[in-house]
C-alpha cells in the first residue's frame, strides 16, 4: 500500500545551485535538522520539493542536475524530476525576503512592532511570490495526478513552511477547486505566532489569515501561540473559533490548529558529542551562548547580565568566562550592521575593564562553528545562556541538553523562547531583568552536582523522545486524521 505523496513547499529547496568551475550547476546540500528528517519522507512516499534555489539563474529552463555522487547527506536521492524549482526575478525577490519577509513580518511576528517596515510594495511582492509558488505547486500537482495509475487513488499531502508563504495555501486551493484536483493542505510556522494586538498592527492583516485559513490543518509551535491565532481569526475575522478543541469554523470547513513542538535529531548529537575531541580548557567554568546575530536573540542584554555577574560576585573572577558565538546573519542589512558593532564595543568594554594578564572575561566568536564542533562546546560548557528576547522555539537549547554526555551542566533559558514552554527543569529567566538573570547565573555556576544530574536527567529523556522524527511523525498524523474525522489517540 503506498502513502499519499508529500509535496513540501519551503522558499528553500534542500539544497541550494551553483556553478562550479565550468559553468555547470551543481548541488550544494543544506543539513539543518529539518531538512535531515523531512527529505528522506518525501524521498519515500515519491514526493515533491518546491522551492527556490538560492540564485537567480540566467536560464530559467535550465534543469536541475542530480546529486552529486559522493553526496552522503539527507536530500541526495532526491531525483530531479521531484524538485520543483521557482523563479523569481531579482528585485521582486529582494522585496519579497529581504523586505516583506525579513523587514516586516520577521520583527512583527517576534513582537517587536518599532523594528517593523510597513511597506505597499514589499506587501505587493510577497503576494506576487506567494502566487508564483501556489502556481509551480499546482502545476506539479497534475503532474503527479497524470501519472497516477489506473484505479489509484492517492490524495497528495501539500505541506507549506513558515512566514515566507503564508498566502500560498489559499491559493493552492483555489486553484485546486478549479482544476478539480485533491489534495490536503497543511502549514506549519516556525516562528512565533504574536498576540492580536500585535498582529493587527499589519496593514493587510485579513489577508494573512485568509492565506493560512486555505489549509485543512496549521501547526504551530506551542499553545500560546496557537491561542494568539484563533483570537486573531475571531476578533479580526468574527470567525467561529472552539478553543476547546482548536478548531475555526471558516465557510462551510473546519480547520485543525495545533500545537506541535520541533524537536531535534537527538541521536545525532549525542554521537557527535560522544565522539568529539576536547575543545574547551577544564582549568576554567566555560558559559556558552550560540546564536545567530539578530537582535531577537538579546545577545546586548546577555553580555550587560554578564557583567552584573562579575560586579556582585567577584569570586567568579578568574574562573568564568562567557563565550559567545555569533553567526552572521542578513549582513547586507543595516539594522544588523549595527547590532553587530553595538556587541563589539560592548565585548570590548567588558574585556577592558575585567581583563587581568592571564585572563580575559569574554570571547568572541564571529562566525560559523561545524555541529560536530559545536557539540564538543556544548558538552565542554558548564553552562548554556540562551535568553533570547523572543523565539519560535530555539533549537540550541535542545541540542545543549543532548550533549551533555558527562558532566551535566546547566541550562538558563528565556521564558520567551517556545523551549521554556516544555522545558521545566531549565532555569527560568526574563532576559530583560538583567540583575535576575546575574543572579541565576551565579546559582547555575554554584549548583550542586546531584541537583545538575537531576535537572539534565529529566531534560534529556524528554527531549530524547521529542525529538525532530516525533515531531514530523507527529504533523503527519494530525494531517492523516482529516480523513476519518476525529483525531485518534494511540
Ligand atoms: N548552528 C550552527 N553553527 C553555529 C551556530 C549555530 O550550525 O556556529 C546551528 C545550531 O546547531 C542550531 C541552529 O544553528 O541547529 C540555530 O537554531 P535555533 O532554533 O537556535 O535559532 P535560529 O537561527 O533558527 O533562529
Amino acid at each position: 500500500e503506498m502513502k499519499s505523496p508529500i509535496v513540501v513547499v519551503s522558499n528553500r529547496l534542500p539544497f541550494i545551485l551553483c556553478k562550479d568551475d565550468d559553468g555547470e550547476l551543481q548541488r550544494k546540500p543544506c543539513a539543518g535538522g529539518l531538512v535531515t528528517a523531512v527529505a528522506p519522507v518525501v524521498i519515500q512516499c515519491g514526493g515533491l520539493w518546491v522551492g527556490w534555489p538560492g540564485i537567480h539563474m540566467d536560464d530559467p529552463h535550465q534543469s536541475v542536475p542530480e546529486s552529486d555522487p559522493g553526496d552522503k547527506g539527507p536530500s541526495a536521492g532526491l531525483k530531479s524530476e521531484q524538485v520543483v524549482v521557482v523563479h523569481v526575478e531579482e528585485q521582486i525577490f529582494d522585496d519579497y525576503y529581504n523586505g516583506c519577509c525579513n523587514a516586516t513580518f520577521w520583527p512583527l511576528f517576534h513582537s517587536m512592532p518599532d523594528r517593523a517596515v510597513f511597506v505597499a510594495d514589499m506587501w505587493e511582492a510577497y503576494s506576487t511570490v506567494n502566487a508564483m509558488f501556489a502556481y509551480k505547486t499546482v502545476e506539479a500537482l497534475k503532474k503527479l495526478k497524470a501519472q497516477e495509475e489506473e484505479g489509484e487513488e492517492r490524495i497528495p499531502l501539500v505541506w507549506i513552511h513558515d512566514y515566507h508563504l503564508m498566502l500560498a495555501a489559499n491559493h493552492i486551493r483555489q486553484q485546486c477547486e478549479e482544476e478539480n484536483l485533491k489534495c490536503n493542505l497543511g502549514f506549519f510556522l516556525h516562528i512565533p505566532f504574536p498576540p492580536w494586538d500585535i498582529f493587527r498592527l499589519f496593514p493587510w492583516d485579513d489577508d494573512v489569515l485568509q492565506g493560512i485559513l486555505g489549509c485543512d490543518m496549521v501547526g504551530f509551535h506551542i499553545e500560546d501561540y496557537c491561542r494568539n491565532f484563533l483570537d486573531c481569526c475571531q476578533r479580526r475575522l468574527g470567525f467561529r473559533v472552539d478553543r476547546v478543541h482548536n478548531l475555526v469554523d471558516v465557510a462551510g470547513r473546519t480547520v485543525k490548529v495545533r500545537a506541535l513542538p520541533i524537536g531535534i535529531p537527538y541521536k545525532r548529537f549525542e554521537e557527535m558529542a560522544n565522539a568529539a575531541p576536547r575543545a574547551l580548557q577544564s582549568s576554567q567554568q566555560i558559559i556558552l551562548g550560540v546564536d545567530r546575530l539578530d537582535y531577537t536573540k538579546g545577545l546586548v542584554n546577555r553580555i550587560r547580565s554578564f557583567e552584573r555577574l562579575l560586579e556582585k560576585h567577584p569570586e567568579h573572577l578568574e574562573v568564568v568566562k562567557l563565550m559567545q558565538v555569533a553567526v552572521p546573519s542578513r549582513t547586507d542589512v543595516k539594522e544588523y550592521q549595527q547590532l553587530k558593532e553595538q556587541i563589539d564595543l560592548e565585548v570590548g568594554r567588558i574585556n577592558g575593564r575585567f581583563s587581568t594578564a592571564n585572563w580575559s572575561p569574554i570571547r568572541y566568536i564571529f562566525g560559523c562553528i561545524s555541529q560536530d564542533e559545536l557539540a564538543a562546546y556544548y558538552r565542554d560548557s558548564s553552562v548554556a545562556l540562551v535568553t533570547p528576547l523572543r523565539d519560535g522555539m530555539n533549537l540550541v537549547a535542545k541540542e545543549y541538553v543532548a550533549c551533555q554526555v558527562d558532566k551535566p551542566g546547566v541550562l538558563i533559558l528565556s521564558l520567551f523562547a517556545g523551549a521554556g514552554e516544555t522545558m521545566h527543569e531549565a532555569l527560568l529567566v526574563n532576559p530583560y531583568e538583567l540583575d535576575g538573570v546575574a543572579d541565576t547565573l551565579h546559582r547555575a555556576l554554584t549548583m550542586p552536582d546531584d541537583e545538575r544530574e537531576m535537572r539534565m536527567y529529566h531534560l534529556k529523556k524528554r527531549e530524547r523522545t521529542m525529538d525532530v522524527d516525533f515531531w514530523l511523525s507527529s504533523f503527519l498524523k494530525a494531517m492523516g486524521s482529516l480523513d476519518f474525522g476525529e483525531e485518534q489517540d494511540e
